[in-house]
């Protein structure tokens, strides 16, 4: 694949894209990204994405912000330039090019900006026709996890574990209770509710966990927000994760347990329904 990618204001060949060894990216993981859902060659949920973005700029202490409209611009060109009809686009955004040193650069310092897409079957594939297994670990990332920075190498590494343990994917626990998974939220359904965790500076507040809240309310469903135990997940009725890849996609399994019948479940099923007809309706 030979991808056109976004760099700097500017559009190239995916292999002659070039950035700085002193970029702070790569000698701190100094940048925060933003991946947007294509479906049908349209962008889901994208200005819930951009202020996100803002905040976790913000909460960096970026010196200066991205304008959105630009931002579209470039992202519906890289759909076009690409062809893209599902998949996703990644943008990534650093403080910039300075030497090295533990302080912030210079406030005129240029932001880097990076954005590229990638294909993916995101509606039809076996993860959510089958759901997937999880294994759980201690979360020890650090304590600001609602800012999306690419610092990931601690939920890279659980991600790794649980694949090298035959699972799919790892929730991660923090003080007895379920946090988040690697790179998704978790959710489960007991007695006809539905537990998830309260979006503070322990977990990533997901554009797509805020969009299926709404998509519960439609349905009827009530929501708990007091998070949920290892012990309550197993013997949960219904599991599930939610992402901007992934949408809702049901857990069949943890820790080798299964969970009720151990097939996804059927209140799971309604909520991806949900969440993807209003997606498709209400992509740009
Ligand atoms: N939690 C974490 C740790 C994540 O990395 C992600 C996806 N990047 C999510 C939750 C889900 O967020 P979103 O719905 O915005 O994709």
């Amino acid at each position: 694949m030979n991808r056109i990618i976004y760099l700097n204001g500017e559009f190239c060949s995916e292999t002659d894209a070039k950035i700085s060894i002193f970029d702070r990216s790569f000698l701190f993981s100094d940048s925060v990204y933003e991946v947007t859902t294509v479906l049908n060659g349209k962008m889901i949920d994208f200005d819930n994405h951009m202020k996100r973005l803002d905040r976790s700029m913000s909460e960096l202490k970026f010196s200066k912000m991205l304008d959105h409209e630009l931002i579209k611009k470039f992202h519906k060109d890289l759909i076009l330039k690409n062809n893209l009809k599902e998949g996703i686009i990644y943008l990534h955004v650093s403080r910039g090019v300075a030497d090295r040193s533990f302080n912030f650069p210079p406030k005129e310092t240029d932001l880097t900006v990076v954005a590229f897409s990638q294909e993916k079957n995101l509606i039809e594939n076996k993860e959510s026709k089958n759901g997937i297994s999880i294994m759980t670990l201690e979360d020890k990332r650090w304590k600001r996890c609602d800012i999306k920075t690419t610092q990931l190498l601690y939920p890279s590494f659980a991600k790794a574990e649980a694949y090298e343990k035959g699972f799919d994917d790892a929730w991660m626990l923090r003080d007895g209770y379920i946090s988040e998974g690697t790179s998704n939220n978790a959710w489960i359904i007991k007695s006809g509710k539905i537990l998830t965790r309260q979006a503070d500076d322990l977990i990533l507040n997901g554009i797509t966990r805020q969009s299926v809240i709404n998509c519960a309310k439609i349905l009827g469903y009530n929501i708990s927000y007091k998070g949920f135990t290892l012990t309550d997940a197993i013997s949960a009725d219904e599991a599930f994760i939610t992402s901007a890849t992934t949408f809702v996609t049901p857990v069949v399994n943890i820790n080798g347990k299964k969970i009720s019948t151990g097939k996804p479940g059927e209140f799971t099923g309604k909520l991806r329904e949900e969440y993807i007809k209003n997606s498709l309706k209400t992509a740009i």
